[in-house]
């Protein structure tokens, strides 16, 4: 498709009708950098003693430091250097002597009109993330900094522009962040997504942060620019802001590359700018250009000492850090076996139940679990579906009880459904998996009395049952519903499935 025939139209302006997003464009390549905010877990903040928690009633965990009032000193929080060297460690960064500079700007959410950030020597350098498909992103630097305060401009837009009036709140001011810039290493939003998902488990793994995207505990901005396959040069990025969720940043970064590549084929220039993901209307707003964008002035923070990382201050830093997430999910693919480990690949079902049960914490009661004898592929996805449905009962849910209930399906004692709504229950109050099971009356059929009522079905279906003994094997699906029906469920699907084919071979092998 071609749409350089609307070129005088469209060069002027910097939405030409972009093409289909995530349908990647023959002869064009998208370029991705990521900038993630990550807000870290301390209990204080990073230059005062107020509480760092969010949620707290707006304007209540303030002081003169974080309020910027004249004479007051900043004075640096261990504990965060500590959590920015756990990073920088967990993404095989190098630990640098750093220095803090201000960076100077007027905006309500900043008090002191400059932030106190890391410039031109931030603490970590040089890492890497490899993603659970194989590719790697390079980690430019992830430097340390502090929060703004959150305004809240109330009117229609929800934007300061054309709002009525704005709410600041100094709660936040001063809270530690990392910044962590990648490389323009990221090609698609797919791969972007993926990014992202990734570091907030390994920053969730290294007790930096809850990775809460919803509470703003870890925000993303993207730099996208498109270029002709072949190219080297890096083509004009945009910065895309605003981006909340996994599912958001996805379709900016789509949206962004199938806007650039129209424009670009219609004859128009990307112009640099900052823009702002509108999730309503799934589509991409400038924000400001280049010749709006601050000048920050940085220079060097003179109330502040420079940080030097000495080894024995690092190891005690990341003392007592876990494995990261792609070190725990080959654990759990070893822990599945052999035949299993063959069929986790990138993209299978059984990879797609790894990555999850990492991502939600979860390995650790699965692994135990299959420590106690629990069949390792059903643990896995109970874990992954209905352990994973309910998070909040897994306080509920001991080891010994998990595998109790998973040996209880695998020996055929419980049907699959019966022992999805047996796990439930256990999620939801807690208790024994057979009694929960009694109480619903859920025994699974003695086999002698499963034989019984499968000879039943079988008779009452005369013509059904010889399409199945002359080889028609989709009907057998017929005859386990109908079991099924008749013991409300009670029937093992495993065992109803080889006595038909039981009963079939020995109809065969006697035909009268
Ligand atoms: P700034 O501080 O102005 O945002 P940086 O040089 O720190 O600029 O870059 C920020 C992010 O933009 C980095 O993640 C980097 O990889 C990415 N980036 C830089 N140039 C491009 C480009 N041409 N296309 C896409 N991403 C880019
Ligand atoms: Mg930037
Ligand atoms: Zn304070």
């Amino acid at each position: 498709m071609s749409v350089g025939q609307t070129s005088s139209k469209a060069s002027k302006s910097q939405d030409a009708s972009p093409r289909q997003p995530g349908v990647p464009v023959s002869g064009w390549e998208a370029v991705i950098g990521l900038e993630v905010h990550c807000e870290l877990l301390t209990e204080t903040k990073l230059f005062c003693g107020c509480r760092n928690r969010f949620g707290d009633e707006p304007n209540t965990s303030v002081c003169p430091v974080c309020l910027g009032l004249p004479g007051s000193l900043p004075v640096l929080n261990s504990r965060a250097v500590e959590l920015a060297m756990r990073i920088g460690t967990a993404l095989q960064c190098e630990i640098r002597p750093s220095v803090f500079h201000r960076k100077n700007y007027f905006y309500p959410d900043m008090p002191k009109d400059y932030q106190i950030s890391q410039y031109d020597e931030p603490i970590n350098v040089n890492g890497r993330l490899d993603l659970p498909d194989g590719t790697s992103v390079g980690i430019t630097r992830a430097h340390l900094e502090e929060d703004t305060g959150k305004t809240t401009h109330v009117g229609e837009s929800g934007r300061i522009s054309g709002a009525e009036y704005s709410l600041v709140d100094y709660n936040r001011a001063g809270v530690p962040l990392v910044e962590i810039v990648s490389e323009p290493d990221i090609r698609s939003g797919q791969q972007a997504r993926m990014y992202v998902s990734e570091l907030r488990a390994v920053l969730v793994a290294s007790g930096a942060t809850d990775g809460r995207m919803e509470e703003g505990s870890l925000r993303v901005d993207a730099n996208v620019s498109v270029r002709r396959s072949g190219v080297q040069d890096l083509g004009t990025r945009c910065e895309v802001k605003n981006l909340n969720s996994l599912r958001s940043l996805a379709k900016a970064v789509d949206f962004e590359i199938a806007r650039q590549v129209a424009l670009i084929e219609s004859g128009g220039v990307v112009a640099q700018e900052t823009r702002h993901w509108n999730e309503s209307a799934s589509k991409t707003m400038p924000l400001r250009s280049k010749e709006e964008a601050f000048d920050y002035r940085y220079f060097p923070e003179p109330d502040l000492v420079p940080i030097i990382p000495g080894d024995q201050w690092q190891a005690e830093a990341i003392a007592g850090m876990g494995p990261m997430p792609a070190r725990r999910r080959e654990r759990l693919v070893d822990a599945l076996g052999e035949e299993a480990a063959g069929a986790a690949g990138f993209g299978s079902g059984l990879h797609d139940q790894v990555v999850t049960v990492v991502e939600l914490g979860l390995d650790a009661l699965v692994l135990d679990a299959v420590q106690l004898g629990a069949d390792p592929r059903l643990t896995l996805s109970r874990a992954a579906n209905e352990v994973a449905a309910n998070l909040e009962g897994v306080a509920r849910l001991s080891v010994d009880s998990f595998e109790r209930l998973i040996s209880l399906e695998a020996k055929g004692k419980l049907s699959a459904t019966q022992a999805k709504a047996v796990l439930s229950e256990m999620l939801a109050k807690g208790g024994d998996p057979t009694d929960i099971a009694k109480a619903r009356g859920f025994e699974v059929l003695a086999s002698s009395e499963l034989a019984g009522v499968v000879a039943g079905v079988v008779n009452s279906r005369p013509k059904e049952w010889s399409r199945f003994v002359d080889g028609d094997e989709k009907i057998v699906q017929f005859f386990v519903g109908q079991v099924m029906k008749e013991t409300r469920g009670k029937a093992d699907g495993k065992a109803v499935l080889a006595e038909l084919n039981r009963l079939r071979d020995s109809s065969k092998a006697s035909p009268d």
